[in-house]
């Protein structure tokens, strides 16, 4: 398995082997999708369109619904204003969606067609709205295609209408599944604070097995609810990269102040979630919630001798990687190497949110662990590094089982896409529950290890 991968390393100026990320449109429709009663819309040739809706359906194993506007060479020279005139006209007589929320694909992007008057003068039917965002795919990656269109959901519709904020938080949780938007959900209700979330794709991806295909089902956003967004006391942007553009946007425009957090996986960026809300709404933190922190505590403690010391690689997206690189640390982990394929050095194309390398590196120093930190690089150089030093386990989504095969590597499955397995996206790994959930993956994937490798004499009942 992947045999032409060389031990030695040397510098590349160009191409990327295996990348650890993907383009943005793909994250601008994971994003439409979290509005109720919407239709994402692909402004590009339709081979994009397919790609994408294919990979989230992948992931999902739901139908994810999406249109284009199929681009011939005449469009990709003349521009395509009169094929998204159509789209739209087509769209809302045959699918009838509440809102259309268009994307671009790098094609429309170079040959710079201005969305913003083509659907200024298209024929939108009354009461229908149409939204966009700009998501050049040679920028950024997937995670910042979903910054740009809850983004461009602040632009459309976020309206300040009262004089005084109300006592509500909105809440952007980022580019994860829906089951950990159920558990952001469950853990501030339990709270007993009000709240918009925004975009939220429980209840979309995740739709129940009813015997009748609904194309637009339950869940998402409500277009009133984005509305009101203008009006909240304060938003919570969780994991800077996928939500922290959109809360700046809408302090901008509605004087919503907002507050940048991790995205909260593991214990401390958990216990600071839930500290800011506390902190903003006057509320005492409820038993319910004490009690599950205080079973984590427990868990960690009982079974920190299957992670003491144990050296892991993490790749992935860079909002979910940082807060990952926290929790093992905290678990007494050694993460030696840390990779997102998002550009995140401060100053490079499509990074203007955040600096990976810096922010992690600054948790590796705090625990006096050395380690390889990279933003915007590939699979490839990650295999080489694991080659040069091996690790003891590797966690990431499913294009590392490849490196786990190759080097022989205890593997977790995390982030996106994870398309090998089912179930992952209804379960959580935020919050304290998810980072029980968390642990018993990672603890799992070592014992199996364990079993694996011991001779006949050590093989153990009780570990
Ligand atoms: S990189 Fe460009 S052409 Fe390829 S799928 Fe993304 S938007 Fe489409």
């Amino acid at each position: 398995m992947l045999d032409c991968t060389p031990k030695e390393i040397k510098e590349r100026t160009g191409g990327a082997i295996n990348p650890a990320k993907t383009c943005q449109p793909i994250g601008a429709m994971y994003a439409a999708l979290g509005i109720h009663k919407c239709l994402p819309h692909s402004h590009g040739s339709q081979g994009c369109c397919s790609y994408h809706r294919m990979h989230l359906t992948r992931h999902f194993r739901d139908p994810i619904m999406a249109s284009t506007s199929s681009f011939t060479e005449g469009a990709s020279v003349f521009g395509g204003g009169a094929n998204l005139k159509t789209a739209i006209k087509n769209v809302f007589a045959i699918y009838n969606p509440d809102i259309m929320a268009v994307h671009t694909t790098c094609l429309s992007e170079t040959i710079g067609d201005d969305l913003p008057t083509i659907i200024r003068t298209a024929e939108i039917p009354e009461g229908k709205v149409v939204i966009h965002a700009n998501t050049p795919s040679y920028q950024g990656s997937h995670v910042t295609g979903f910054s740009n269109m809850t983004k461009g959901m602040v632009n459309y519709l976020s309206e300040a209408t009262l004089e005084t904020k109300k006592n509500q938080a909105n809440i952007i949780p980022g580019f994860v599944n829906p089951g950990d938007m159920r558990e952001i959900k469950r853990i501030i209700n339990t709270m007993g604070i009000k709240f918009i979330m925004f975009p939220d794709t429980s209840g979309v991806v995740d739709s129940p097995m009813t015997g009748e295909y609904v194309m637009y089902p339950r869940g998402g956003t409500r277009l009133a609810d984005l509305k009101d967004t203008g009006n909240s006391k304060v938003t919570i942007a969780l994991g800077s990269y996928a939500s922290s553009d959109a809360a700046n946007q809408l302090e901008r425009k509605c004087q919503v102040p907002a507050i940048v957090l991790k995205t909260p996986i593991g214990i401390k960026a958990t216990d600071q979630l839930l500290m800011t809300l506390r902190r903003q709404f006057a509320v005492e933190i409820p038993y319910e919630l004490e009690e599950e922190r205080g079973q984590l505590v427990d868990i960690m403690t009982d079974t920190h001798f299957h992670f003491h010391g144990k050296k892991v690689a993490i790749f992935g997206d860079p909002d979910i990687v940082l807060a990952m690189t926290e929790f093992v640390l905290s678990l007494g982990m050694k993460p030696i190497y840390v990779l997102t394929g998002t550009p995140g050095t401060a100053g490079a194309i499509g990074s203007n949110l955040g600096n990976f390398e810096d922010d992690v590196r600054e948790l590796l120093e705090e625990a006096n662990i050395e380690g390889r930190v990279k933003a915007g690089g590939d699979l490839f150089e990650l295999h080489q590094w694991i080659k040069n030093e091996k690790v003891d386990l590797l966690i990431g989504n499913t294009y590392g089982k490849y490196i786990a095969r190759a080097e022989d590597l205890p593997f977790v499955r995390l982030g996106f896409p994870i398309l090998d397995r089912s179930v992952h996206s209804y379960l959580p790994v935020v919050g304290y529950k998810g980072a029980m959930r968390l642990l018993e993956m990672i603890s799992n994937a070592l014992l199996d290890r364990a079993d694996r490798d011991a001779s006949d004499e050590d093989f153990e009942l009780v570990m």
